[in-house]
């Protein structure tokens, strides 16, 4: 969408892989636009700092490099909240199972699953 208002963007991506875990047909759609949009994809690089030039990445060697930019989004990984609601409600009920994303962030697919499967051996 940046791209397409004709701003330059880059993004920053900590492991070797673009994309990772995203389903294939979603894929070829995102490609395109991103070499319609001319936008640079950076892996393997790590954000040390966001300073007011940029942002100062570190790569696997270690070696330091400032990337120009006057707009930085984050958007780094999903991660569980920190809510320990099934232990608060341990005791006050018979029996209690943490699944999905409130295991671990994953897929669509591992919390219906997991859903099934504990509703199944209830
Ligand atoms: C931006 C984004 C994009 C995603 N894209 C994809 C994708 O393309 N494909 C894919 O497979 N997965 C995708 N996912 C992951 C997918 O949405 C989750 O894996 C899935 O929704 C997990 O289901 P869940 O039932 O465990 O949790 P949720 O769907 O998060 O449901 C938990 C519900 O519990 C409610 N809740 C929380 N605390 C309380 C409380 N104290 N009392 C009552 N209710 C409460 C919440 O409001 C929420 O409605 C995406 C996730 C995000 C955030």
């Amino acid at each position: 969408m940046l791209a397409k208002m004709e701003k330059k963007v880059t993004v920053i991506e900590e492991s070797d892989h673009f994309g990772r875990d995203m389903e294939a047909h979603t894929m070829v759609g995102l490609m395109a636009e991103v070499k319609e949009g001319n936008v640079e994809i950076l892996t393997s690089k790590k954000i040390g700092e966001i300073t007011d030039g940029g942002v100062a990445l570190i790569d696997g060697t270690g070696n330091k490099s400032l990337h120009e930019a006057d707009t930085v989004m984050v958007a780094l990984e999903l991660a569980p909240s920190e809510s320990h609601l099934a232990e608060e409600l341990r005791g006050n009920v018979k029996e209690i199972y943490t699944i999905g994303d409130a295991k671990s962030f994953r897929r669509m697919m591992k919390a219906i699953s997991e859903g099934y499967v504990t509703a199944y051996h209830l």
